[in-house]
């Protein structure tokens, strides 16, 4: 974003504050976690499930088409009873409406074990956005690069291959670069005082989005996977000093029982992402240090999985339990990441994550329910749809009704940078904390799921995203080469180091083999 657009924003936010103004002090977060409540379907919903709507239909017959017939049926009833009275005098029972008429969509029904049904939708017609047909033809499986290319030449030609160009590969070695600048001399990235690497003159910290020191193991592990994502090793190339020292903070860091924590309580995003990244540096080195930490936070998170399958913030004997989608979903890209590594998840651990997407999975819309109980309970936004598509197709095989739906659903919120300021602004005001649908965990989420189908959907959701991030990016000053946190809760956990990694992580997914 350049500096006049960012005075643009902070203008309309109210926030007296320009973007090289000085330091502030290192403030206290307490740890408040705000979720959006419960809301109905969008717009952006109700117009996904249009544009399925004539592909579904040979498919779809018997819910497609009870609406017309349903009508036609009550027309008929109608005309039935007006006879009988006109004949007799006196009516029967009048039918009941059906269900399908129902006016006005109802709210999001509180989570139940079993996936309840969706709030029926209004039958009004709804104009389909400018999205591109779904459900294509399967792409052709790409053809072997050719073996006499070097591991780099062949990274190129992935990148090149599967959406990314120039542009996003330059965006990616300025974010490297900034990320580089503000790592502490202990190896750690710091979610809330990175700021301390800043110029007196010249900080990066955003009052409004600061971060929160809790999730410091948290930062660390996404730079990381961001500089490993971009193809650099912990054990040679320009960054492997930086990596390397990442990655020791976190092994030191990590408690006998395999908890990754600068604190006293093991934060279960932290540990996710922690994992994630230990993994990945195993499957590059096969370091002994990397892997004995990464199998040991494996085995942590697997002797942690709570009942229903999932994971919270914390976990406190004796509260309710509270499964939360996010969380669970970066255990997954942690599973994943021991996958590659040949390390060994823990038995039952990867059967009992899918089955909690499935249960949490609406099957007639593909949305998935965040959470089961506050912070978030009942919420359905992009992102955890995207989670719910992504996960249930890496451990295991997907409905393809259900993934049509849930990829429709994605590919409608995908990334859009008018909404996503309009969300910052409300949510800098408190309408609500955060858009479900606009925001850059959900577009990394929504990244990595759409990567994984390609096609149509992965194009759509590419040439959205891709150009977007590149724009936006901090060109000028000490933040040259960051993303501005978003002002909302996220940002305000996870401040710009989250933003910047992110950014890279979304950044480098061509590279990933699928
Ligand atoms: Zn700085």
């Amino acid at each position: 974003m350049n500096e006049e657009n960012l005075r643009k924003l902070y203008e309309r936010l109210g926030i007296a504050e320009s973007p090289a103004g000085p330091p502030p002090p290192p403030l206290p977060a307490p740890l408040t976690i705000v979720e959006a409540p419960a809301a109905p379907p969008s717009p952006e919903t109700r117009a996904a499930e249009a544009i399925y709507s004539p592909l579904e239909r040979p498919v779809e017959t018997r819910s497609t088409l009870s609406l017309p017939l349903l009508l036609v049926s009550i027309g008929a009833i109608v005309a039935a009873l007006v006879l009988i009275v006109r004949q007799t005098g006196s009516p029967p029972a009048p039918p009941k409406p059906p269900v399908a008429v129902a006016p006005s969509p109802a709210p999001a029904p509180p989570f139940a074990a079993t996936p309840t049904a969706p709030p029926v939708a209004p039958p009004e017609p709804v104009t389909p956005p400018s999205a591109p047909p779904m459900d294509p033809p399967p792409p052709p499986p790409a053809p072997p690069l050719p073996p006499e290319l070097t591991p780099a030449e062949k990274r190129a030609a992935r990148i090149r291959r599967n959406g990314g160009n120039d542009a996003s590969e330059a965006s990616v070695a300025r974010a490297l670069d900034w990320l580089v600048r503000h790592q502490a001399s202990t190896g750690e990235w710091e979610a809330m005082h990175f700021e301390r690497k800043c110029p007196l003159t010249a900080s990066c910290q955003v009052k409004a989005a600061p971060g929160d020191p809790l999730y410091t193991p948290g930062a660390t592990g996404l730079a990381l996977l961001a500089f490993m994502g971009a193809g650099f090793s912990p054990s040679d190339g320009p960054h492997a000093k930086t990596i390397s020292l990442g990655l020791a903070w976190l092994v030191e860091h990590q408690n006998s029982e395999g908890g990754i924590t600068h604190d006293l309580r093991v934060l279960f995003y932290n540990q996710a992402v922690a994992t994630r990244a230990l993994c990945e540096a195993a499957a590059l080195t096969r370091d002994d240090r990397y892997r004995s930490a990464a199998q040991k936070a494996l085995d942590y998170l697997g002797r942690n999985q709570l009942a229903d399958g999932g994971w919270n913030y914390f976990h406190d004997p004796g509260e309710v339990e509270r499964n939360d989608a996010s969380i669970t979903g970066w255990v997954a890209f942690a599973i994943r990441a021991a996958d590659e590594a040949g390390l060994e998840v823990p038995p039952d651990m990867k059967g009992r994550v899918r089955d909690f997407f499935v249960r949490r999975t609406d099957a007639k819309t593909g949305e998935v329910i965040y959470a089961n109980r506050d912070p978030g309970a009942g919420r359905r936004g992009s992102g955890a749809a995207a989670l719910g598509l992504f996960v249930r197709g890496l451990l295991g095989t997907d409905d393809p009704d259900t993934a049509r739906k849930a990829a429709a659903r994605v590919v409608a919120a995908r990334p859009d940078w008018e909404k996503f300021q309009d969300a910052q602004v409300k949510s800098n005001n408190k309408e609500f904390p955060f858009s479900p649908d606009q925001n850059m965990a959900g577009w990394y989420y929504g990244t990595e799921a759409m990567y994984r189908l390609g096609g149509e959907n992965w194009s759509a959701w590419n040439g959205a995203a891709r150009d977007l991030l590149v724009e936006n990016q901090v060109r000028a000053g000490h933040r040259a080469g960051s993303w501005e946190p978003e002002l909302s809760y996220i940002g305000r956990e996870g401040g710009r180091v989250f933003s910047t990694a992110i950014g890279v992580m979304i950044l480098t997914i061509y590279a990933r083999e699928r």
